[in-house]
C-alpha cells in the first residue's frame, strides 16, 4: 500500500450518512464517509458501495468526466475508509435491490479521498454468512459492522432509552449502585476483587443491585431503577454471559400488582418504541402450581395451547400392566392434545417417542382420531369406547392425537412440558413473531438443596412469604408460598421480582431458614436488618433481563447478538484475550499468591 498516503481530513465535513438520501436530494452536493462495502469496475466506470451505520450508498466514478476520482477510485478495496465530494443524481441504471433505501439516487463523485486503507479482512463484511464463531468474536469490531449487527445494537440503544423515558414519566430516579460491594446472593458464585489497600480482603462484584435497591427504599427515595451490570460466576451454557445486564426496579409502599401494572405499562411502552406488536392490555397470570400441573414448567410457552391433563380417573384400570402398576402406586397418567397430528406417521410417532425418551420417560403412548376412527396401541386394553370418551373428554377431536404418560405426578407433568415443546417445535408452531406474555405468581418460598442437604430460597432470601402461609414457615416450610412472580415470554424468563421483608423479625426468621446462624446473618446481612428497624417501608420489586428482552425483539436466539462484546462460553473475550495472566508485581500488590 505504498501508492498513496492516507489523507487527513483537513477540515472536510460530512453533509449526511451513507443511508439517507433519496430521490428528492438529487442534484445535491453532498460529502459522505464510510467504508468501502463493495467495488465494481465496468472499463470507465467504477461503482462503490460506500457504507455507514446508516446504511448505503452507490457512488460513481466516471473516466470521461473526472479522470482523476477515477484513477484513485482503482486503488480501494474493500472497508477502505473514504470520504467523498460529489452531487446526487438520480440513479441512470435502477437498482433492483427493494430493500436498499437508497436505490434511487446515486452519487456522481467529484473528489475522492483516502482516509485509510484496509488490509485483507479476515472474515467477510459484505455477505451475510455467519462466520466461524471464534473469528466472529476476536474481529468484534468487524462484525459489529454488519448491517445486521448494526441494527441489533441501535436497537438495544432505543429499548435502554424507552426504558428510561418510562420510568422517569412514572417518577423514577435512576440512581448507580456500586460495583465494588459486599456479597448480595442471588444464588451463584461471587466474582472476587482483591483489596490491595485492606490486605486479605476482597470485595464481590454484585449478583445484583438488590440489597442496595432495598436500603434505598429505607432512604425514602421511593421509585427506584437502574439498568444496571450484574455479574454471576456460574458455569457458562450456551447463552448464558458471565456479566450481564438487567433492567433493576424497586418501589416503596407498592404490593405485588402494583410492580405488575408497572412492568406491564413498562413493556407496552419498550414494544410501542420499538416493534410495535399488538399486546394485550393486561397480561395472563398463572399460579406456579397451576404452571407447572398444565405445562409442566414454571416458564410456559403459550404460544401452543396443548395444556396437559390429568387423566388417571378417566383411564382407570384396564388390565395393561404398566397403566395398573402407577395407578396401584399412585402415580398419575397424563395427557395432552396434538391438534392435527391424528394421521402422523408411525416415523412420527417414533420421533415424538424419542423426544419421550429424552425426557426420561419410561413410556408414550398415543391415542389418535383418524378417519372416523380411533386408533391407538392401548386400544385392547381401553376398548373402543373408553377410549373414545379419553378422546371427549381431553378434547381430541377426528383429525387429532393425544400424548399419554403416566409417572409421579410433577415428574410426569414435567417431562410432558418437555414433550410438549419438542413437539411444537417439530411442527414449526412456535412462532417467534408472536408474544406471549405470562405471569407465573405464587413461587415457593424454598426449596431442598439436595447436596448441601438445607432449604434455600427459591428467588432470595430477601423476599417474603404469603401472609397465608407464614404459619408453615417452621413446621412446613415446602409447602409456603412466597410473594414472588416471574414475566415470562414466548417460554423465556424475562423478570422476577417479589414483595420484600422489611421487617427484622421476619428477615430473621427466613435467613435462619435457609440455614444461617444467627452470627452468620448477623455478619452478612446485620446491615439489611438494622436498616429495617429504622422505619422501613413495605416495599417490592422486580429485575428485567435486559439482553434477553433485546434478542427477543431483535428475533434473535442468543443474547449474544445484541451484546456488543459479550464472552465465549468459556469466560472467555476472545477480541482482548481477557481474562489474562497479570505480572508477580501486581499479585503482589494485592497480597496474592498462585496455588495452581
Ligand atoms: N434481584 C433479583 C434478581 O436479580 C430481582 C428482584 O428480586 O428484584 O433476580
Amino acid at each position: 500500500m505504498s501508492e498513496f498516503h492516507p489523507e487527513p481530513l483537513n477540515g472536510l465535513k460530512r453533509t449526511h450518512y451513507c443511508g439517507v438520501l433519496r430521490l428528492e436530494d438529487a442534484g445535491k452536493d453532498v460529502v459522505l464517509m464510510g467504508w468501502v462495502h463493495r467495488r465494481r469496475d465496468l472499463g470507465g466506470l467504477i461503482f462503490v458501495d460506500l457504507r455507514d451505520r446508516s446504511g448505503m450508498t452507490q457512488c460513481v466514478f466516471n473516466q470521461a468526466v473526472n479522470a482523476e476520482a477515477f484513477e484513485k477510485a482503482g486503488l480501494l478495496r474493500n472497508e477502505f475508509v473514504i470520504a467523498i465530494e460529489g452531487k446526487v443524481a438520480p440513479r441512470a441504471v435502477p437498482s433492483t435491490n427493494e430493500t436498499l433505501e437508497t436505490k434511487d439516487i446515486e452519487i456522481n463523485v467529484e473528489k475522492l479521498h483516502i482516509l485509510n486503507p484496509c488490509k485483507p479482512l479476515p472474515m467477510n463484511i459484505s455477505d451475510d454468512q455467519i462466520p466461524d464463531d471464534g473469528l466472529r468474536m476476536q474481529y468484534r469490531y468487524l462484525d459489529l459492522r454488519k448491517p445486521r449487527m448494526v441494527r441489533n445494537i441501535a436497537l438495544r440503544h432505543k429499548v435502554a432509552k424507552s426504558v428510561r423515558d418510562y420510568f422517569d414519566g412514572q417518577g423514577f430516579y435512576e440512581i448507580e449502585t456500586p460495583i465494588l460491594v459486599a456479597s448480595t446472593p442471588e444464588g451463584a458464585r461471587d466474582y472476587l476483587v482483591p483489596s490491595r489497600v485492606n490486605p486479605g480482603k476482597f470485595y464481590a462484584l454484585p449478583q445484583s443491585p438488590q440489597l442496595y435497591k432495598q436500603m434505598l427504599m429505607v432512604s425514602g427515595l421511593d421509585r427506584y431503577f437502574q439498568i444496571a451490570r450484574c455479574f454471576r460466576d456460574e458455569d457458562l451454557r450456551a447463552d448464558r454471559q458471565p456479566e450481564f445486564t438487567q433492567i433493576d426496579v424497586e418501589m416503596s409502599f407498592a404490593e405485588r400488582d402494583d410492580v405488575l401494572d408497572m412492568i406491564e405499562g413498562l413493556i407496552h411502552h419498550v414494544f410501542d418504541s420499538t416493534v410495535k406488536a399488538e399486546l394485550p392490555e393486561k397480561f395472563q397470570r398463572m399460579t406456579y402450581a397451576d404452571a407447572l400441573e398444565k405445562y409442566g414448567s414454571d416458564k410456559p410457552d403459550l404460544r401452543v395451547d396443548m395444556v396437559i391433563q390429568d387423566i388417571t380417573d378417566k383411564v382407570g384400570k384396564t388390565g395393561f400392566g404398566v397403566l395398573d402398576a402407577a395407578i396401584d402406586e399412585g402415580k398419575r397418567i397424563k395427557a395432552f392434545v396434538v391438534k392435527g397430528q391424528g394421521g402422523a406417521t408411525r416415523k412420527e410417532q417414533d420421533l415424538f417417542k424419542n423426544f419421550g425418551v429424552a425426557a426420561k420417560l419410561p413410556g408414550l403412548f398415543f391415542i389418535a382420531r383418524t378417519q372416523g376412527a380411533v386408533k391407538s396401541s392401548l386400544l385392547k386394553y381401553l376398548g373402543e369406547e373408553k377410549a373414545m370418551e379419553i378422546c371427549k373428554a381431553t378434547g381430541t377431536e377426528e383429525g387429532d392425537l393425544l400424548v399419554v404418560a403416566a409417572g409421579e405426578s410433577r415428574p410426569v407433568s414435567v417431562a410432558l412440558g418437555k414433550v410438549r415443546l419438542d413437539i411444537a417445535n417439530r411442527l414449526n408452531l412456535l412462532n417467534p413473531k408472536e408474544f406471549r406474555f405470562l405471569w407465573v405468581v405464587d413461587f415457593p418460598m424454598y426449596s431442598w438443596n439436595e447436596e448441601e442437604n438445607r432449604l434455600e430460597a427459591e428467588h432470595h432470601p430477601f423476599t417474603s412469604p404469603l401472609p397465608s402461609d407464614v404459619d408453615k414457615l417452621e413446621s412446613a416450610p415446602l409447602e409456603v408460598r412466597a410473594a414472588a412472580y416471574d414475566l415470562v415470554l414466548n417460554g423465556c424468563e424475562l423478570a422476577s421480582g417479589s414483595v420484600r421483608i422489611h421487617q427484622r423479625n421476619m428477615q430473621e426468621r427466613i435467613l435462619r431458614g435457609i440455614g444461617l446462624s444467627m452470627e452468620e446473618a448477623e455478619e452478612k446481612f446485620g446491615f439489611l436488618m438494622t436498616a429495617f428497624g429504622y422505619g422501613a417501608p413495605p416495599h417490592a420489586g422486580i429485575a428485567l433481563g435486559l439482553d434477553r428482552l433485546t434478542a427477543i425483539l431483535a428475533g434473535e436466539s442468543s443474547i449474544r447478538e445484541v451484546i456488543a462484546f459479550p464472552k465465549n462460553t468459556n469466560g472467555v473475550d476472545l477480541m482482548s484475550g481477557a481474562p489474562v495472566v497479570v505480572t508477580d508485581e501486581q499479585m503482589k500488590l494485592v497480597h496474592l499468591k498462585y496455588d495452581l
